[in-house]
């Protein structure tokens, strides 16, 4: 919001150059003669880059609450990206997403859904970040279905992993790898370290054990 206000500010500052080149100022009688193109231009130019970032991330958060709402099969699921000042400012601030099952409201904390974006955009060069990235939001939207026990949920996403991908326009074969990396990396890992990590794991989420939900499209098919 900060953002776009400084923009409109600068958009105001070049329609009012441009209003006054046809309006007299007050206590004048003709309006101003030469209007300064290189300062409307300069004020335009600010004015558009201030608002690139908001409304790119705008953008980003209509399409990934589109996949949310498929994911959780809920039409109330919506997701918001906090800026860095909306994560310092949030109560779940050393939590890198969470979900509000009244309200369907899915947050990621910055920089998640940056890293989310950079990974799309290019998936084939897939760092840990960029595919932790699509299983945060498949753990949030779980979220949404109903499930809060942490454990449950993380599998719930492990096992949709390459649905969720898929559905982020992430073709079927690297979907299918990034769900391996990711269950077989990050998922295990939190096993090992246990502690707050190791409430995300359970040892029955694996093919066959009891939170195997049997997916025709799991990653473990
Ligand atoms: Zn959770």
């Amino acid at each position: 919001m900060l953002w776009l206000a400084l923009s409109a500010f600068f958009l105001w500052l070049a329609l009012r150059e441009i209003y006054f080149g046809f309006v007299p100022r007050s206590g004048f009688d003709r309006p101003n003669p030469s209007i300064s193109v290189g300062y409307v231009l300069t004020t335009l130019g600010i004015a558009a880059a201030l608002a690139y970032t908001p409304i790119r991330y705008w953008q980003f958060e209509r399409f990934l609450t589109l996949i949310a709402r498929q994911l959780s099969e809920s039409p109330k699921a919506y997701v918001h990206c906090n800026s860095f000042i909306d994560s310092v400012l949030d109560t779940n601030v050393f939590a890198a997403g969470h979900a509000d099952l009244e309200t369907g409201r899915i947050v990621l904390q910055h920089p998640w859904c940056g890293e989310l974006m950079d990974h799309l955009a290019n998936p084939k060069a897939a760092t840990p970040k960029g595919i932790h990235s699509v299983h945060l939001l498949t753990h949030e939207t779980m979220h949404i279905r109903g499930e809060m026990n942490e454990a449950k949920t993380d599998c719930q996403g492990v096992q949709r992993y390459a649905r969720a991908a898929k559905l982020l326009g992430i073709d079927d074969e690297l979907a299918q790898q990034h769900g391996e990396i990711n269950y077989n990396g990050t998922y295990k890992q939190r096993g090992a370290i246990g502690g707050m990590a190791g409430q995300y794991f359970s040892i029955d989420c694996a093919p066959g054990r009891a939170l195997d939900e049997r997916l025709s499209d799991s990653i473990w098919r």
